[in-house]
């Protein structure tokens, strides 16, 4: 399948999604997520009208990045290690895994303009997940406020892979939940209007319960270089 066709069945899906929760279906949008494909793959994504690419490795979305010469709106949603963040906040618009204040010290060091980045909350307790305890993301946020350069656009989480994918929306409802409570504080630097949640196989169930970007790799691009 090209990456147009399947483009258009999931943009299908998603308008469907938004129809039976009174959404608009522009509130959503879709991120390619291109770190299983090759460059030409990703390249056709970008030709077939999507905007934001996703990549999880430091080095490949570096790579991928000037291959493609910077084309589109990079967003990084793998874990970020610190000695990365001067290199990654150059490329990247986006980092969708800030989970500890070691991290926003080090991107408030290097960083020489805002820096957008989504909080990572482990909802679902897995231990295998990174990203922060619900408890513990109040507090954390609240700590933000000493870093100029970062901006809590929104809130970030990675499901369970679960067999039946209605079995993940108890997650996707916490972490709207837990936008919330980050929207309540009225925070300057954390306007948190956005929720990265749902991948190929449960970004359905994400945008019911409120997701602005999903994060598709394997229905959308495919999974083999
Ligand atoms: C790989 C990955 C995705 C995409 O997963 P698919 O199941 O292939 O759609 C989404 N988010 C993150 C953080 C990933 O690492």
């Amino acid at each position: 399948m090209t990456v147009k066709q399947n483009l258009a069945r999931i943009q299908q899906e998603i308008d469907a999604a938004c129809q039976r929760v009174g959404r608009e279906k522009n509130s959503v949008k879709i991120i390619a997520v291109t770190k299983y494909v090759s460059d030409e793959r990703a390249k056709e994504a970008l030709e077939a009208g999507i905007s934001h690419i996703g990549e999880n490795r430091a080095e490949e979305g570096a790579r991928k990045w000037h291959v493609l010469n910077g084309n589109g709106t990079w967003h990084f949603i793998g874990t970020l290690q610190s000695r990365k963040v001067k290199e990654m906040i150059e490329i990247f618009d986006y980092i969708h895994s800030l989970d500890r204040l070691s991290l926003a010290k080090e991107i408030q060091k290097r960083a020489s303009k805002i820096v957008k980045c989504f909080i990572q909350v482990n909802v679902s307790g897995e231990d295998s997940k990174h990203g922060l305890q619900p408890s513990q993301l109040i507090e954390f946020v609240t700590a933000l406020s000493q870093f100029s350069f970062i901006e809590v656009v929104g809130l970030m989480t990675m499901a369970p892979n679960e067999e039946d994918p209605e079995a993940t929306r108890p997650n996707f409802r916490k972490l709207k939940d837990l936008q919330k409570e980050v929207q309540a504080l009225k925070l300057p630097y954390a306007p948190c209007e956005e929720l990265s949640m749902g991948m190929s196989n449960d970004f359905h169930i994400a945008i019911e319960e409120g997701a602005t970007f999903v994060r598709i790799g394997t229905s959308l691009v495919g999974k083999e270089m």
